[in-house]
C-alpha cells in the first residue's frame, strides 16, 4: 500500500499551496434533506468553489509545481469542461501561458470563459482529429507541459484537499460520497478520509448511462466503454485512469449510480431547498443518497457537490421538462 501514487502528507502539502488562493467553501446542512433521508448530511459546496468546480484545486496544485523551465514553457491540456477552466484561471494567478484544445463545436460559452482567464484556445475536429495525440504533439512542438484532467497525481492530491477541509469541520464520518467521472476527486479524497476518518466508507457515484467505474471495481481491472450519453457531462469519462484505479481499488467501498431523471430531481432539490445551483454532474453524489441508492439511515454522511457551471437557460429547461 505504501506503493499507491498519492498519500496524505500530498494532500495536505497540496492545501498549504492552496491557501489563501481556492476558497475554503461551506459546509452546509438542510433539516429537509436529514428528514427524508433519516441521515445528518454534510454538503461540501464546491459549486461556490473558484471557477465553479473542485477542478481548481488539482490545476492550481500541479501548475504550481512547475520548475522554473516548465513555467516559462507553458501549461496545455485537451479537456473542454471545467478542467480547461480551472488550468486557465491557475495558469493565470501563477503566470503561466495556458493552452486548451477544445472541439471546434465546444459550447460558445466554454470558449469564452476560457479565453476571459487568459487561455489560449487551439480547436480540433472531434470526428477526425485524436484530442491526446493533438495535445501531446503541441506540448512537444512548443515546449509546454501537458495536465490531463484527472490521471495525475498532483491533480488527484489536490482534488484530495476538499475532503480535507470537510472532515475538519465535521470531525469523523460515517461515509462519504463523491462524483465519479475519471476518478481524480474520488481518489484524493479517499486518501484524506482514510488519514482523517479511517472507518469513513468511500463511495464513488457515476452516471447510470456509463457504469465503468462500478464494473471496473468489481472486475479488479479497468473496464473500457464508449462515450456514455448522459445529462452528467463532467462525467463522461470512458474509463478510469491508471493512478486513479490504483488509490480507488484500496481506499474506495463501492460505487454506485443514479439516472438523469435522479439528478435532475436533485437539481430542484438544491435549487429550491438549499438555493444553490448545482450542474448536473455536481448532484451524482448527493442524488444517490436522496433516491436510496445506499443506506445511510441513522448515519453522518458527506455529499461531495463537485460544480456549479450550467448555463441557466439549460437549467430552467431541465428543471422545467421534469415538471
Ligand atoms: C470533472 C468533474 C467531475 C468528475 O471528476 P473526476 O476527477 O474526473 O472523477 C465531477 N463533477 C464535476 C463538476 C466535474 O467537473
Amino acid at each position: 500500500m505504501s506503493t499507491l501514487p498519492i498519500t496524505f502528507e500530498d494532500v495536505a502539502a497540496a492545501h498549504e499551496r492552496l491557501r489563501g488562493v481556492a476558497h475554503r467553501t461551506p459546509v452546509l446542512t438542510s433539516s429537509t434533506a436529514n428528514e427524508r433521508t433519516g441521515a445528518q448530511l454534510f454538503f461540501k459546496c464546491e459549486n461556490l468553489q473558484r471557477m465553479g468546480a473542485f477542478k481548481f484545486r488539482g490545476a492550481y496544485n500541479a501548475i504550481a509545481q512547475f520548475t522554473p523551465q516548465q513555467k516559462a514553457g507553458g501549461v496545455i491540456t485537451f479537456s473542454s469542461g471545467n478542467h480547461a477552466q480551472a488550468i486557465a484561471l491557475s495558469a493565470r494567478l501563477l503566470g503561466v501561458k495556458a493552452v486548451i484544445v477544445m472541439p471546434h463545436d465546444a459550447p460558445a460559452v466554454k470558449v469564452e470563459a476560457t479565453r476571459g482567464y487568459g487561455g489560449e484556445v487551439v480547436f480540433y475536429d472531434r470526428y477526425t482529429e485524436d484530442r491526446e495525440a493533438l495535445g501531446k504533439r503541441l506540448a512537444a512542438e512548443r515546449g509546454l507541459t501537458l495536465i490531463p484532467p484527472y490521471d495525475h497525481a498532483h491533480v488527484m492530491a489536490g482534488q484530495g484537499t476538499a475532503a480535507k477541509e470537510l472532515f475538519e469541520e465535521t470531525g469523523e464520518l460515517d461515509m462519504l460520497l463523491t462524483p465519479l467521472g475519471g476518478g481524480g476527486l474520488l481518489s484524493g479524497c479517499a486518501t484524506a478520509a482514510h488519514a482523517l476518518s479511517p472507518a469513513c466508507t468511500v463511495i464513488g457515484v457515476e452516471p447510470e448511462a456509463g457504469n465503468d467505474g462500478q464494473r471496473s471495481l468489481q472486475l479488479g481491472e479497468i473496464v473500457h466503454i464508449d462515450t456514455p450519453k448522459t445529462l452528467a457531462d463532467g462525467a463522461q469519462t470512458q474509463h478510469l485512469g491508471n493512478l486513479t484505479f490504483a488509490v480507488i481499488r484500496e481506499r474506495v467501498s463501492e460505487i454506485v449510480t443514479v439516472s438523469d431523471a435522479e439528478l435532475v430531481d436533485t437539481m430542484k432539490f438544491f435549487a429550491s431547498r438549499m438555493k444553490l445551483v448545482v450542474e448536473p454532474t455536481g448532484c451524482l453524489a448527493a442524488a444517490a443518497v436522496l433516491h436510496g441508492k445506499v443506506d445511510v439511515r441513522g448515519k453522518r454522511v458527506g455529499v461531495l457537490i463537485s460544480g456549479g457551471n450550467v448555463d441557466l437557460l439549460r437549467f430552467a429547461e431541465l428543471v422545467q421538462a421534469a415538471g
